[in-house]
């Protein structure tokens, strides 16, 4: 069932376990995803960047295919634009039919975060779509960002953020970064400031980003920590690359429809492998269906967003 991710992510908070966000930019990764989901019953979260919509995951062709699928599996599917820049990205996955809405401005002013969050908010809640905010600032892997405490999320802070902007879930910055870390290096990830935003925001949903490549051992105790949304694209993205090139050392004369198959494969295993790291295997079982987004919709015009 397609289903905002508020309706994932409390279910999540009340009962301490985490939900993949996975990244899946074309038919096969999406496919790969709901069906690894429905596998193992779990929760699911797609995440798309605004990036990758305008190059490859064009939202007219892939929200039809993620609503479809995910009509077809008893596992809470929800939909989410990745790091959302501005009001108009947000606007643009609303009016394509997103169930949910990542807003990122962390890396401007607080008052600005705020304001823009706020504003999203405002547009998405009266349709029924959930909101994701980030506080701190989540950087790049490849330049160690995640070592930089200045940009770390401060509790006190969060509350404030959360409360303000009314937002269902909060994106932290605790040590990871985006993309791949030098080779050898595994995050140190500051599960202390974990439990300490987890407390002071009232258990509200959480989420890490940057967690491809951050070491098994890592999540798990994240999730311990009071991790909720755990944001993985690149591990995923590798998965599908891998897969083909083994099919190629294996079987250079191999078909196109084979070398697809195989990225499909390693993308849906490594799901499988992050589900059973978040502790939301069986949990979609248990996510009661009657939240439906279509039928929040109601009769909001959705032209006055004016995109
Ligand atoms: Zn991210």
């Amino acid at each position: 069932m397609y289903v905002p991710m508020k309706k994932i992510l409390d279910h999540a908070a009340e009962n301490n376990y985490a939900v993949i966000a996975a990244n899946g930019i074309d038919l096969e990764m999406v496919r790969a995803l709901i069906t690894a989901a429905d596998a193992k019953k779990a929760p699911l979260i797609i995440i798309i960047g605004g990036l990758q919509m305008a190059r490859l995951a064009n939202p007219e062709l892939l929200v039809p295919v993620v609503k479809k699928l995910a009509g077809e599996t008893a596992s809470p599917i929800a939909l989410c634009l990745d790091h959302g820049r501005d009001f108009s990205k947000a606007a643009y996955a609303v009016r394509h039919g997103f169930s949910s809405i990542m807003i990122d401005a962390s890396s401007k002013s607080i008052d600005e975060n705020v304001a823009l969050t706020r504003k999203v908010v405002d547009l998405c809640h009266p349709l029924g779509i959930s909101v994701e905010g980030e506080l701190g600032h989540v950087g790049i892997a490849a330049s160690l960002d995640g070592r930089d405490e200045s940009l770390f999320t401060q509790p006190e802070q969060a509350a404030w953020f959360a409360q303000t902007t009314e937002v269902d879930c909060l994106a932290i910055a605790a040590g990871t970064a985006h993309g791949k870390y030098p080779a050898g290096y595994i995050p140190r990830i500051n599960f202390d400031l974990i439990k300490r935003v987890k407390d002071a925001t009232h258990n509200m949903p959480i989420a890490l980003h940057g967690s491809s490549d951050s070491g098994d051992e890592n999540i798990i105790k994240a999730v311990q920590a009071g991790i909720n949304k755990i944001n993985v694209a690149t591990d995923l993205q590798m998965a599908c690359k891998t897969g083909i090139q083994n099919a190629l050392v294996k079987n250079p004369d191999v078909d196109y429809l084979t070398l697809m198959q195989h990225a499909e494969f390693a993308c849906r295993s490594l799901l499988k492998h992050w589900i059973d790291l978040s502790g939301s295997a069986g949990q979609g079982a248990l996510i009661e269906p009657s939240y439906n987004l279509a039928s929040l919709l109601g009769d909001f015009d959705l032209s006055i967003i004016g995109e």
